[in-house]
């Protein structure tokens, strides 16, 4: 092993002025780790366009400590795109994500270490509880998971967050998924490599609020299952087939019908309700081949997965 390796944290801030000094102070209490295990601490935050004083609270970090570093943004890019210019950014040997909210306790950090240690490339996080969250959240959480195990062959643990220490290789595939449309923890699943789980209660964030609201997650599933899954395409396909045999029966049936008891004309209610039906079922699969097209949409547009705003960055 080196005996000088350098450490990166990364960590994402999106209007967290009151958070950003309550975490450093967290942090730097694992000083001594650092410095008994010969880690460089390189702690390195992301603005994620920040509207409130999380640029001017970071520099002032930056005054009394020199391993704080930031990359601010234009504007806001989204969790994602700050973790990804997290990893871009980041010359440690190991990379760690943390949320500023220290709900992403650092006082496991050593503990996660120690996996690395073992030779694991990557120590990941989950919570095992969601306690402190509505319950209607927490029960739709689990059915996305539900359901992306069954759909998608990439690995996604339920509860598993952000938190997740990896070394240099594992941070090197993951930035070369440049893709314009991130779902990090497909992702890392993704990627592969040896991962250790740890398991902890969940916590409250310390101040502020959470970016969260249930329509965002929602979106956000969505945007998970698409990126990972072409599950709901076959799924449409077979109900056109399904469909097809379905109306071959039903015309065997209303010609047999005729024959045998004449009037075809009646049935105008049960006509209705058929073709109500299935320009239902026809609107809801045109939605789900729309969802994959407007991915595929943004994806060729080749934009930049965030733009910094150089002033701010030091
Ligand atoms: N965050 C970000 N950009 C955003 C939203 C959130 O960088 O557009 C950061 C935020 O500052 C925090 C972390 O991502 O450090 C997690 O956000 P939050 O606590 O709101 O999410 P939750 O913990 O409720 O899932
Ligand atoms: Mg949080």
């Amino acid at each position: 092993m080196e005996n000088h390796s350098i450490l990166t944290v990364v960590v994402p801030c999106y209007n967290e002025q009151e958070s950003v000094p309550l975490f450093y102070r967290e942090l730097v209490k694992l000083n001594t780790f650092f410095e008994d295990n010969s880690l460089e601490l390189e702690l390195l935050f992301i603005d994620d366009g920040s509207k409130d004083g999380t640029v001017s609270a970071i520099r002032e970090l930056k005054n009394i400590d020199s391993r704080v570093h930031l990359v601010s943004f234009s504007r806001n890019f989204g969790k994602e795109a700050a973790m990804y210019a997290g990893l871009q950014n980041a010359h440690g040997d190991y990379v760690v994500f943390m949320d500023a909210d220290l709900q992403d306790p650092p006082s496991l950090l050593p503990e996660m270490y120690q996996g690395i240690l073992e030779g694991y490339d990557s120590v990941a996080t989950r919570r095992v509880s969601r306690k402190g969250e509505p319950p209607i959240r927490s029960f739709f959480a689990r059915m996305f998971y539900r359901l992306m195990r069954k759909i998608s062959k990439t690995e996604m643990m339920d509860g598993a967050r952000d938190y997740r220490l990896m070394t240099r290789q594992m941070v090197d595939a993951i930035l070369e998924m440049g893709e314009y449309n991130r779902f990090t923890k497909g992702i890392f699943g993704w990627v592969g490599f040896n991962t250790k789980w740890l398991e902890y209660e969940n916590i409250e964030r310390v101040a502020g609020e959470t970016k969260w609201s249930f329509w965002k997650l929602f979106v956000y599933s969505i945007e998970g299952i698409v990126a990972f899954s072409t599950a709901p395409l076959t799924f449409i396909s077979v109900l056109g087939v399904v469909f097809c045999f379905l109306a071959f029966f039903m015309i065997i049936f209303t010609i047999v019908r005729k024959l045998i008891f004449g009037d075809p004309v009646s049935g105008w209610p049960s006509l209705v309700c058929i073709i109500l039906f299935l320009s239902g079922v026809q609107f809801f699969c045109t939605g789900i081949l729309g969802q994959y097209i407007a991915k595929t949409y943004m994806e060729v547009k080749k934009r930049p997965i965030y733009i910094k705003n150089e002033k701010n960055c030091f």
